[in-house]
């Protein structure tokens, strides 16, 4: 059914930018926002954009920070992802059926007083249910993106941990990919002890709060703009800069404000220091390991990874 709109849809896709499209029928949806949002929607439309592994060059090496939020993140969001998209969208409806864009709301979280690294803490909508957007990651899964990693990133057999996406609903009814069987994540815990702020427990599940104060670069051996003097009337300045404070979400507060080395993104995004570190162990693992359809002539990681003395 509606074979001409599927790959319509995904040239369409593809040529406004998108590496990965996938469809998940409704019925996959059970108990979540989908419905919610869309009450007609037959199909969700998963839709991946690689994040460039040269976008996280910079950081890597110790040298440029910006451009992994700028190109990484902002350009995706606010401006590759809505264009697709909308595009896609126009064909949709060009066929007569309705067609809903879905981008990330980074303002809203899906739990009461959680937070969102990428942005300022003070700008989230807070007290607001799930049901006002999408799980993307379970949608990813549904969609038949990829698959999910311990610490929660959407693995891709292209582009590991490195893609961001949104989708479309419509109440066009359009055959589902296949569910990706997971086979990348081998439970190394990579990704857990990457994390220069220990955000991440050894289940897997992530501690927000904490993600915000370090992926803002509150570990001194990680962030070159952290000066000597930086958190000196903190009285847990040692622990937070060495990466072993445990902040509750009040203190994190306190952290993320001391925390002004580096100007954020135009958008209003936060720039970041930690170079989603646990991304990057995962993609360097899955490189190593040979299991990525996108390979290169050199591996990303080509030198010991750097750390700065911490001056206590
Ligand atoms: S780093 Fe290892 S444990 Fe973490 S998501 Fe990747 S493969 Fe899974
Ligand atoms: S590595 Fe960065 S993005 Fe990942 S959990 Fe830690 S602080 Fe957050």
């Amino acid at each position: 059914m509606n074979g001409n709109l599927k790959s319509d849809i995904i040239s369409c896709l593809k040529k406004h930018g998108a590496d990965i499209v996938g469809f998940g029928s409704i019925d996959r949806f059970k108990n979540s926002a989908v419905s919610h949002i869309y009450p007609d929607t037959q199909t969700v439309i998963g839709i991946a954009f690689r994040v460039l592994r040269g976008s996280h060059r910079g950081i890597e090496e110790g040298t440029t920070y910006y451009q992994y939020t700028t190109t990484g993140v902002e350009a995706l969001e606010e401006n590759i992802m809505p264009l697709a998209m909308l595009k896609a969208c126009g064909i949709i409806e060009d066929h007569g059926f309705t067609a809903l864009p879905q981008r990330r709301n980074q303002l809203l979280m899906q739990e009461t007083d959680s937070t969102n690294p990428e942005m300022d803490y003070n700008e989230i909508y807070r007290g607001v249910t799930q049901e006002t957007q999408l799980d993307f990651e379970h949608c990813a899964v549904q969609c038949g993106l990829g698959e999910l990693g311990l610490h929660g990133s959407l693995l891709t057999d292209d582009f590991g941990p490195l893609q961001r996406y949104c989708f479309i609903l419509t109440d066009a009814k359009i055959e589902a990919s296949p569910l990706i069987k997971s086979h990348l994540c081998d439970h190394c815990g990579k990704c857990v002890s990457a994390c220069p702020g220990k955000a991440i427990a050894a289940d897997g599940s992530l501690d927000r709060w904490q993600c915000a104060s370090y992926y803002k670069g509150a570990n001194m051996s990680r962030n070159p703009f952290m000066p000597p003097e930086a958190f000196a009337e903190d009285p847990d300045r040692v622990a937070i800069i060495a990466g072993e404070a445990k902040l509750t979400p009040e203190r994190a507060r306190e952290v993320i404000d001391q925390i002004i080395f580096y100007p954020p993104i135009k958008h209003g995004y936060v720039s970041s220091i930690c170079g989603k570190a646990c991304d990057m162990a995962c993609y360097i693992h899955l490189e190593e390991k040979g299991v990525l359809n996108k390979q290169f002539l050199t591996p990303f990681r080509k030198r010991e990874e750097w750390r700065l003395s911490v001056s206590i």
